[in-house]
């Protein structure tokens, strides 16, 4: 059993995060974006990312 996070797994909790209300402003929604290369989502109203998909950092 793997208990590591894949990316399947991260695209749905960007899926179960879009609409939810933004947590940095009273109106924003937050919608998937691409931000900087990375799949996030990001605030409708103010832009800020609310969480980011970073590609995993490599260990040498
Ligand atoms: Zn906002």
């Amino acid at each position: 059993m793997t208990t590591t996070s894949t990316a399947d797994d991260r695209a749905k909790l960007l899926q179960a995060l879009a609409g939810s209300p933004c947590h940095n402003c009273e109106d924003g929604v937050l919608v998937r974006q691409s931000y900087k290369g990375n799949r996030s989502i990001v605030c409708d109203e103010c832009g800020l990312p609310q969480i980011q998909l970073l590609a995993m950092p490599r260990v040498e």
